[in-house]
């Protein structure tokens, strides 16, 4: 789950994280409001969408003028006129994709002036089971290009879990940072800091990108991304509480509601299958016989017909999709149970593209039964390979 960067502001305060001062503002009116209480003489107004990029990214309304998502204002006036430009508007940034993020969220900033722009993240590494944290002195850009051309430009830091943060570890990173004088003690507590809000907060990916010196010499987290492990959401209520589902695909959402794991594709094959290795194979079956996968959908291994039924909605509502196959191992699951609901779905929503169904283990027959007497267009498959010919064929034919 992602938050927004006004919200990333609110843990590092919580945590003592050094950040500049600012609110955030939902129309016009809350943005003149928020300028007001800040001493200026420069503002910065900031889109809040979960995406990067808003710098250098551009609106597509011509109403919202050239500059992009972040700009710096002079006059509270030209805060209101920035904030009128932006909310509503739609943002496109080589993170959005093509069709862009509509803002609905501003944050207003009190202007730093900064001296030098710096890179930090921190992030839960599996290769070394433990969480890291990756440093540059090139700030403020986009860091995969910095680790393409100039990866000696990039150092990673990892520390052990079991005996936690030490201030070397801090020294480290304010070395390769080009830190001095008090900058490293200063950079000694953030990263300590940082780590305290990483592992208690249950994060997976913390990005603080850029992380300046001012002027006045002061380390200031200037900008804030962060994910955090959806598996640890059950006690992280305040994180939850900061979820914002129009940033969401309504899809997701839906299928989160559910339980279900589901992530849309480009392709034109929906799938719906039980586990994670046999929805990656499903998927590798259906390239093979030359069609992409709409989605991503793992039912999970104890789903029941509620379960099915919703997961068969939520492929079924996604116009991209010329064809299902439904590819179920009954294991745990019994597939007369699948059966019910599928059937119960197609009957409900009426399906107009082909439709394959592979079913295999518990109830197998009495699966294959509920299908064939539910009077519904359903192709039967014996097997992966058969099902993905079966699939692919039906959708060309159609098409
Ligand atoms: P992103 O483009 O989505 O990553 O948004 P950022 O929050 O990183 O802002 C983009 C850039 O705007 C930063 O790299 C800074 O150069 C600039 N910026 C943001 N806040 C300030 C500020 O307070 N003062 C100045 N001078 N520039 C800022
Ligand atoms: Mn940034």
């Amino acid at each position: 789950m992602n938050i927004h960067e006004y919200q990333a502001k609110e843990l590092y305060r919580q945590y003592g994280v050094p950040t500049g001062k600012g609110f955030p503002a939902f129309t016009v009116a809350e943005a003149v409001e928020a300028a007001r209480k800040l001493p200026g003489p420069v503002w910065v107004v900031k889109s809040q969408i979960h995406a990067g990029g808003r710098g250098k990214g551009k609106f597509e309304e011509a109403s919202a003028g050239s500059g992009g998502g972040v700009r710096l204002a002079k006059s509270v006036e030209e805060v209101e006129a920035f904030a009128g430009q932006m909310l509503g508007n739609t943002l496109v940034t080589v993170q959005t994709g093509q069709e862009g993020r509509k803002v609905q969220r501003l944050y207003i900033e009190d202007g730093s002036a900064i001296a030098r722009e710096l890179y930090l993240s921190a992030l839960v590494d599996r290769a070394t089971s433990r969480v890291s944290f990756i440093v540059s002195t090139e700030g403020g850009m986009d860091i995969e290009q910095v680790a393409h051309d100039t990866p000696e430009k990039i150092l990673t830091f990892s520390i052990d879990p079991a005996s936690g943060y030490f201030p070397y570890h801090g020294r480290k990173v304010a070395f390769a940072l080009g830190l001095t004088g008090d900058q490293v003690g200063q950079c000694v507590k953030l990263v300590g800091d940082l780590y305290r809000m990483f592992v208690e907060k249950d994060m997976a990916l913390l990005e603080i990108n850029p992380l300046v010196v001012t002027k006045d010499g002061k380390l200031l987290a200037l900008d804030g991304k962060m994910n955090f492990d959806s598996n640890a959401l059950f006690r992280q209520k305040d994180i939850v509480a900061m979820r914002d589902l129009a940033e969401e695909d309504p899809s997701e959402v839906e299928a989160s509601k559910y339980d279900l794991s589901y992530v849309k594709l480009d392709g034109q094959i929906g799938c719906l299958v039980n586990g994670a290795g046999l929805a990656m194979a499903t998927m590798d079956i259906i390239k093979l016989h030359g069609m992409e996968p709409a989605n991503f959908l793992d039912v999970g291994g104890s789903a029941s017909k509620e379960k099915v039924t919703a997961a068969f909605k939520i492929i079924l509502n996604d116009p991209s999709v010329k064809g299902i196959l439904v590819n179920i191992f009954g294991g745990i699951m019994r597939c007369d149970i699948i059966a019910e609901g599928v059937v119960a779905a197609a009957r409900e929503l009426g399906v107009t593209v082909p439709l394959v169904v592979r079913l295999e283990g518990t109830n197998v027959e009495l699966g294959k039964k509920i299908m064939a007497e539910s009077g519904l267009q359903i192709l039967s498959a014996d097997n992966l390979a058969d099902a993905a010919k079966k699939i692919t064929d039906a959708v060309r034919a159609a098409g």
